[in-house]
């Protein structure tokens, strides 16, 4: 069985940041439109992510020697919880906080730290995450894309990536490729290497999701030279980097709140009524439960992460719950609005534009960072049944 996870507090010192968060936001994000602000992680401003620099809000577990803020996960989660819940358009720095700081931080030779960590904690370089290709997505360890090793020490790179959010926008990907064997020797063989998608050979094409947004994008390589200093991290050791890094991932609030923003415009209808219905007030109050238990999940993984653990089956809990909750919210706010006599006519513009939006995305929140069945799996095997 999985070992029980201890509840877990946000220390004082890291709770007293929220003031200023909440200050930030009130002044960078609130004016921003509601279905503006329901893109959030997806929501690309380059300008936003400086100014987060500027607040010392990147690079929360990076030391200060490479000028990061050197505090807590707990200090990250506060920052985070309130960006998203409110709807800040953190896309551009987002991956990059988030993974491959850290990833570089962890895995990175000294030289590769002092070259990157140090413009990812202003917000000046942005990165992308090269996992999923054409044929491999679950099943990450059949990736093709090769990276083949040179007589000078570098690599030759061939393949392409899929789904790829932000490419466009960044500057470097953290791509997983196999350095040798084939792809039916799975997990072995398979490295991390650091792209620059300004190199030669390069393809960027980017895809339109439903809600005609372009955050993603198809990336091919086409005998890209690498240099020996691409490598991030031991040669063949891809498949644990891999993972540790999907823990950082998958834990957060990220995967709890990305309808947020249309469960507050909602409470906001409700609020300028003179009563509310039974059955607006049981609704709100599941969602009230729902997000309670999450967060408190949520932030035991944290605690977890603080620990310098590698929480990979706790994380998959959280996002498996965590993305039904975010699911089913625009399916029950569109259900409360269309079972309210005054409901769609008292709705505001704003509020069903962000249904819209919210209603559009939210299959991708199950998809994103692994699907429910892969999740399952996963626990399943931490339960010892696979
Ligand atoms: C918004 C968005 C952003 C993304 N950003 C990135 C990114 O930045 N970088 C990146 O690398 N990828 C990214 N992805 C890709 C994402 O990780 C993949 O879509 C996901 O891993 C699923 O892979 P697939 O699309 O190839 O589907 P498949 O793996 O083909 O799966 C199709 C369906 O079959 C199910 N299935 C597959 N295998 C099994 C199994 N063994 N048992 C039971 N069911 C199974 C899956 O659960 C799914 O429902 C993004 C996806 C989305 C939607």
């Amino acid at each position: 069985m999985l070992a029980p996870l201890p509840p877990a507090a946000i220390p004082p010192e890291d709770e007293a940041l929220r003031a200023e968060v909440k200050a930030f936001i009130a002044e960078h994000v609130m004016p921003m439109p509601a279905h503006r602000r329901a893109r959030s992680w997806m929501g690309h401003d380059a300008a936003f992510s400086r100014a987060m620099g500027r607040q010392g809000w990147l690079g929360f577990s990076i030391p200060k020697r490479y000028g990061g803020a050197e505090r807590s996960h707990f200090a990250r989660f506060v920052v985070v919880e309130e960006l998203l819940a409110a709807g800040a358009p953190v896309a551009a720095h987002w991956i990059t906080d988030r993974q491959s700081g850290p990833l570089i931080l962890r895995y990175g030779t000294e030289a590769q730290r002092q070259f990157y960590l140090p413009p990812i904690c202003r917000g000046d370089i942005f990165f992308c995450i090269g996992m999923s290709e054409p044929n491999s997505g679950s099943d990450l360890a059949s990736v093709r894309t090769r990276a083949q090793a040179t007589d000078g020490g570098g690599f030759v790179l061939n393949g392409r990536k899929i789904w790829t959010s932000n490419a466009p926008h960044c500057q470097y990907m953290i791509a997983l490729v196999r350095t040798s064997g084939v792809p039916e020797d799975r997990h072995k063989g398979l490295s991390q290497v650091i792209i620059d998608l300004s190199l030669p050979g390069v393809q960027i094409r980017p895809i339109r999701d439903l809600s005609g947004d372009e955050h993603f994008a198809e990336v091919s390589f086409d005998n890209v030279q690498l240099g020996a200093d691409a490598l991030i991290g031991q040669e063949g050791a891809g498949w644990e980097q891999v993972n540790a890094e999907l823990a950082f991932e998958r834990s957060g609030p990220e995967r709890i709140l990305s309808s947020m923003v249309l469960v507050d415009l909602w409470i906001d209808l409700l609020r300028s009524r003179a009563t509310v219905s039974t059955d607006d007030a049981v609704l709100v109050g599941r969602l009230v439960a729902h997000l309670a238990t999450l967060r408190a999940l949520s932030l035991a993984v944290t605690a977890q992460l603080q620990l310098g653990e590698s929480p990979v089956v706790e994380a998959a809990l959280v996002k498996d719950l965590g993305t039904e909750f975010e699911q089913m919210i625009p399916v029950a706010v569109a259900n409360a609005l269309a079972s309210d006599p005054d409901g769609t006519s008292a709705a505001s513009p704003e509020l069903l534009k962000t249904l819209a939006y919210t209603s559009r995305m939210a299959p991708s929140f199950s998809l994103r960072g692994g699907t429910r069945e892969i999740l399952r799996g996963m626990i399943a095997r931490g339960i010892g049944l696979r």
